[in-house]
């Protein structure tokens, strides 16, 4: 949320009438009409305050987005750096993933994202499944984030007749 410049305005406005009116205190003689301008002031003090507290509340705001936007760039660019390492690959006909560029793997074992997940901006890893049921098996690729499966070798079968994971 924006800072209101208005309420900013305001509340120097306020602080503005003050002083011109304990000037005018000061400088009259009339008890009556002190008190009068006493009154005004206690006012104008009072709208002062409430408004002080408004810009109080908006600048915590401020900050607090401030501090989400920092925290999802810093997120975008650590990903635009892991990002870079992936290349995309179709891993069987029509079955696309990213996989861990060799010249980028260092110590960690070459393995394959999810692209649906990779669009999003997060990593999705895919690990092998292999289902055996009454047509024979179905190797796939799962997402461990978006649960995405990807069909890699055998037929489709039906995930409430899944008899047996290896
Ligand atoms: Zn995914």
């Amino acid at each position: 949320m924006p800072v209101d410049m208005s309420s900013i305005q305001a509340t120097l406005g306020s602080l503005a009438s003050a002083i011109e009116l304990i000037k005018a205190i000061l400088q009259s003689r009339e008890a009556t009409l002190k008190h009068e301008k006493a009154a005004e002031l206690l006012g104008v003090l009072i709208s002062a305050q409430s408004q002080t507290l408004s810009v109080q509340s908006q600048l915590a705001a401020a900050i607090e987005e401030i501090r989400q936007l920092k925290e999802r760039i810093a997120q975008m660019e650590q990903w635009a750096h892991t990002k870079a390492r992936y290349a995309l690959n179709e891993l069987a006909p029509g079955v696309f993933v990213y996989t861990l560029k060799a010249a980028h793997a260092g110590e960690e074992p070459i393995h394959h994202l999810c692209t649906r997940c990779y669009e999003e901006g997060f990593q999705g890893f895919l690990h092998p499944e292999r289902v055996i049921h009454a047509a024979g098996m179905t190797e796939l690729l799962i997402c461990n984030r978006c649960a995405s499966e990807l069909l890699i070798r055998g037929e489709r079968y039906v995930a409430s007749a899944r008899p047996m994971r290896r």
